[in-house]
């Protein structure tokens, strides 16, 4: 953690998670700091996912604790609803409703989650969708809009709920390279206004920039953390190497 970010909002001790008889976490332990953003890489298959999708219980741990705002996520008296809300997720695909507007699909989620009424919830939408740039596509449909808009309104979506911690999960590999950087600088946005944030990301040049820690994931435990500096441009496995090589 940095000494800027005296407060642990996301805390994952000995987190172990088995499908049948394959153990894809060893014992996962990663604190992130509040503010921080933390970028874990690894080779397809070595539990990057996963890990990402236990902390908010999409996948159930075998064992281990996590917790979330000082909230303890594992556990069987949960409110897995009330858990949610705090945490922001953004997938790989897109997972917009079709038949509601840009500043609709995110209206729905104010409305829904937290509850607002009409005007305050698109009022607060519309504010979401201009920090991602594009209120000038609140009333386009999701067919309208390019694969980096549609995620970008993903994000405003996921933001306007105030989570306390950002959850992303490969967010461009779907995309036309072209569209990849316009994600990624609402990404860096995002990281501006302070926000918590794990990603999960093949795009280095990002994680070198952006992160205040990258996580170097393998086999289903953490081979190595540290700075950009010390996991990306001179780490000291050998695996590492390998995968800093093979993804440039
Ligand atoms: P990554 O995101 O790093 O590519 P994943 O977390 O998706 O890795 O997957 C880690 C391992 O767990 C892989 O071997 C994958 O096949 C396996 N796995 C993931 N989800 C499931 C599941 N629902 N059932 C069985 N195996 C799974
Ligand atoms: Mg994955």
């Amino acid at each position: 953690m940095t000494a800027a970010s005296p407060e642990t909002i996301v805390s994952i001790e000995g987190l172990r998670k088995s499908f049948g008889q394959v153990e894809v976490l060893r014992g996962v332990d990663l604190k992130v700091g509040k503010g921080e953003a933390v970028v874990i890489v690894g080779s397809s298959g070595s539990g990057k996912s996963t890990c990402l999708r236990c902390i908010n219980r999409l996948e159930e741990p075998t064992a281990g604790m996590i917790r979330v705002g000082g909230q303890e996520v594992t556990g069987p008296k949960v409110d897995l609803d009330k858990l949610r809300r705090g945490i922001g997720m953004v997938f790989q695909g897109i997972h917009l409703y079709p038949h509601k507007t840009a500043l609709g699909n995110v209206t729905l989620a104010l409305r829904k989650v937290v509850g607002l009424g009409k005007e305050e919830a698109e009022a607060k939408a519309r504010h979401h969708l201009e920090v991602v740039g594009l209120a000038h596509k609140a009333d386009a449909y999701p067919a309208e809009l390019s694969g980096g808009q549609q995620q970008r309104v993903g994000i405003a979506r996921a933001m306007a709920l105030e989570p306390q911690v950002m959850l992303f999960d490969e967010p461009t590999s779907a995309l036309d390279p072209e569209l990849v950087g316009e994600v990624l600088n609402v990404m860096v946005r995002t990281k501006e206004m302070g926000m918590t944030m794990i990603v999960v990301t093949h795009e280095m040049k990002f994680a070198r920039d952006v992160a205040d820690r990258v996580v170097f994931m393998d086999h289903g435990a953490i081979l190595a953390e540290g700075t950009p500096q010390e996991i990306l441009v001179n780490p000291q496995h050998q695996r590492i190497r390998d995968f800093v090589m093979r993804s440039h």
